[in-house]
């Protein structure tokens, strides 16, 4: 007899799987339909199969294949020779602890909302993949973000379905007396708890602070419902169990971190925690936060004010008297830490400057973003001209092995053994791509575009039925599919992100006749495929969903537009690898980053973009496509007719035309020069493997 099936079952407490093609295949393949149905959750999957089907299917088919990615775990796991060990080995042993509301690792883990999470996430695979000492410090959200399904008038619903620590490969951290380890933190008045709960990501620990526990008055066991949920209140009750309960959870675990890497503002509480320990051993405070910014590190994400958290003066009040009455902290001179006007401390206390004022190094996310960031922030640097603010910045990216299809990765393994191979130079990069044939390259596009498009043909069908729109369209069943199936025949653009209004998700709209000539074009023909959730609070993005949805029923973009319910890592996935054309339209300089585009990249997709976020340093006039130059206006509608302009006439006469265009073998050789130049000088900068060096060597170490 074989092996027990024990070993599948570890495989599956880790996400390392996630970004393993074939520890996937393994668990799609002892039950497609279960796998769909779990949200491609292994844990929960496991659930259905008996230890008799599974010994059983260990006996045939699936033997080889989970040795194969068993040793190839244990391998992983067990390397010593890692880019960390030749590169920073202080940070082998001592780890970075890096503090985030929300991490986005699987869809299966329901921790996160958007960009932030996903960022986060791939963080922490490319430093577990890196061989660095690190630790992810997060909240336990039992309701995660809300699942997103549109009612009959296009109108975004929210529903929160709970998820079970018990399908989660997540374990309660314990003691050393092996019982549960309990954290308490104070808010308020009161004394609140938590428990933490571990979860593997590869070589690193992600923990995960909880306060759904007996121990707590109700309104505190609710801390950590929902990402981002609730009011004022619930959000910095949330703050400080992320930033003062997770350096409280790092004490408990003996864990002593060389840096504390704050991914936004969220988190920055943490600092008083740590301020608070100084001075606990005599330090004045003068000191004491010197000590902690030598010790501290801040990456600020967003130019949009909203995503600044601001909290009142009474509120910090009433939140904190206890806490600083216990730590000998004046609630005055916390005020000056976070107070933007420093001679008044009257108005808000604002996160981002807690941040700035208590950490040795802050940086924006793209080249961009940090010229943004020093002019914004400029006024607590008085004495310094904008180009000497100390705000620096790293461009993000994407973790690469995570962003690609199966189809893809398996594609490019053909040529070399690992994909991250082809991320390292551009003549790396330049060399597999000398092997792949136009006709090889042009079948894999075929091949996502058709998984895409059968994926939609399904996913609408249950989507269409539930929203009672079907009748809308047609009166009989056979139409009604047919109507709603894409074609991978045709230049497909795809747009997904969050809906936040400065992201103009319904711009291509603006003028119907244009588009509609554009997508009905009778031999250059294109779709579109939209998807996203607005936040819960905001109706303006709200009712861009809504336009949206109106225009997609309206009958000559009928099976033409198509609007994808509850935007998730999954359908991202699915989307990023789909696509031709990869549309960005943000009102500039408003995207920090961006990451989306990023994703398409390795599964052959194009950008077309804003000069916005990332894609001013990435693009060469090769690569993708940019809609204008960067031009902007004072003026709302100006600005949007400026832009959507440039979009149609660059999509008319420049994409459009170079999709169609084909040689005598139907290959539109200009198209795959394209999408060559794309891999080649995108795909080895904007990955995390290549950011996470570069906050290691620049911010981790401080040599
Ligand atoms: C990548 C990703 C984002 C971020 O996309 P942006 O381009 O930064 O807007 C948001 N949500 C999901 C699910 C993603 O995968």
């Amino acid at each position: 007899m074989r092996k027990q099936i024990t070993p599948c079952k570890e495989l599956t407490r880790n996400l390392w799987w996630s970004w393993d093609t074939e520890a996937k295949e393994v668990f799609r393949e002892l039950s497609p339909i279960i796998w769909e149905r779990v949200n491609h959750n292994p844990v929960e999957l496991l659930r259905h199969i008996s230890n008799d089907e599974l010994r059983a299917r260990c006996q045939c088919d699936l033997g080889e294949k989970i040795e194969r990615v068993n040793q190839r775990f244990a391998d992983y796991i067990s390397d010593k020779n890692t880019w960390a060990a030749e590169h920073a080995p202080e940070l082998v042993k001592q780890p970075i602890a890096y503090f985030s509301a929300e991490f986005g690792i699987h869809e299966s883990v329901r921790i996160y909302s958007g960009g932030l999470g996903v960022l986060a996430g791939d963080h922490i695979k490319s430093a577990s993949d890196l061989g660095l000492n690190f630790v992810g410090i997060s909240l336990f959200y039992k309701e995660g973000y809300f699942r997103q399904y549109l009612n009959h008038d296009g109108w975004q619903m929210e529903e929160y379905p709970l998820q079970y620590s018990e399908n989660l490969p997540i374990e309660k951290v314990t003691g050393p007396d092996g019982k549960d380890l309990i954290i308490s933190i104070n808010i308020a008045q009161s004394e609140v708890f938590a428990q933490a709960w571990a979860l593997k990501v590869g070589r690193a620990t992600l923990y995960l602070l909880d306060t759904n526990i007996p121990d707590n008055e109700s309104h505190y066991r609710d801390i950590c419902c929902r990402v981002y949920g609730g009011d004022q209140n619930m959000r910095i009750n949330q703050e400080i169990l992320l930033g003062i309960g997770g350096v409280k959870l790092l004490d408990a675990l003996n864990l002593s971190p060389a840096v504390y890497h704050m991914n936004e503002g969220h988190s920055a509480f943490l600092t008083l925690e740590l301020l608070s320990k100084e001075i606990a051993l005599g330090t004045s405070l003068e000191e004491a936060r010197e000590k902690v910014k030598s010790r501290c590190v801040f990456t600020t994400h967003t130019p949009v004010p909203a995503g600044h958290n601001r909290f009142s003066r009474d509120m910090m009040h009433y939140t904190f008297d206890k806490y600083l009455s216990q730590n000998g902290i004046d609630f005055e001179e916390l005020m000056l830490l976070g107070s933007e006007d420093r001679s008044n401390t009257f108005g808000l206390f604002t996160m981002t400057v807690l941040a700035l004022n208590l950490s040795r190094s802050a940086n924006g996310v793209s080249k961009l973003h940090g010229e943004v960031s020093r002019a914004m922030w400029q006024s607590l640097y008085a004495d310094k001209p904008v180009s000497e603010v100390p705000i620096g910045h790293i461009t993000n990216g994407i973790h690469t092995q995570s962003w690609v299809y199966g189809i893809t990765d398996r594609f490019w393994r053909k040529h070399t053994d690992n994909i991250d191979n082809m991320t390292i130079s551009r003549e790396a990069a330049e060399a597999v791509l000398a092997q792949v044939s136009d006709e090889e390259l042009w079948c894999l596009r075929y091949r996502l575009k058709r998984n895409l498009v059968d994926f939609i043909s399904r996913y609408l069908a249950n989507q269409l039925f539930h929203q009672h729109t079907f009748p809308v369209f047609s009166e009989n069943d056979q139409s009604r599919t047919e109507k709603h199936t894409l074609s991978p025949d045709i230049l497909t653009i795809g747009f997904a992100r969050r809906f936040a209004t400065y992201k103009r998700a319904p711009l291509i709209f603006r003028d119907l006749d244009r588009l509609n000539r554009i997508i009905n074009h009778p031999n250059m023909p294109v779709q579109i495929v939209f998807a996203g959730k607005a936040h819960p609070h905001d109706d303006a993005g709200k009712d861009y969903i809504r336009q949206i949805i109106e225009h997609s029923r309206r009958p000559q973009f009928t099976g033409k537009v198509i609007f994808l319910e509850n935007y998730n890592l999954g359908i991202a996935k699915r989307m990023v690898s789909g696509v031709d054309i990869w549309l960005n339209n943000p009102v500039r300089p408003m995207e920090a980053s961006g990451t989306s585009g990023e994703k398409i990249v390795m599964n052959g997709g194009l950008n077309f973009s804003v000069l916005d976020g990332w894609w001013p340093e990435a693009y060469n006039g090769e690569n993708g496509w940019s809609i204008g130059n960067g031009e902007s206006f004072e003026n709302h509608e100006e600005q949007d007719s400026f832009d959507a302009e440039k979009m149609y006439s660059v999509l008319e006469n420049q994409i459009i035309p170079t999709y169609y265009e084909r040689n005598e073998f139907n290959i539109p050789v200009q198209w795959l020069k394209k999408i060559r130049n794309a891999i080649a000088t995108i795909a080895p900068i904007y990955n995390t493997h290549r950011m996470v060096k570069e906050y290691t060597t620049r911010y981790y170490l401080n040599r």
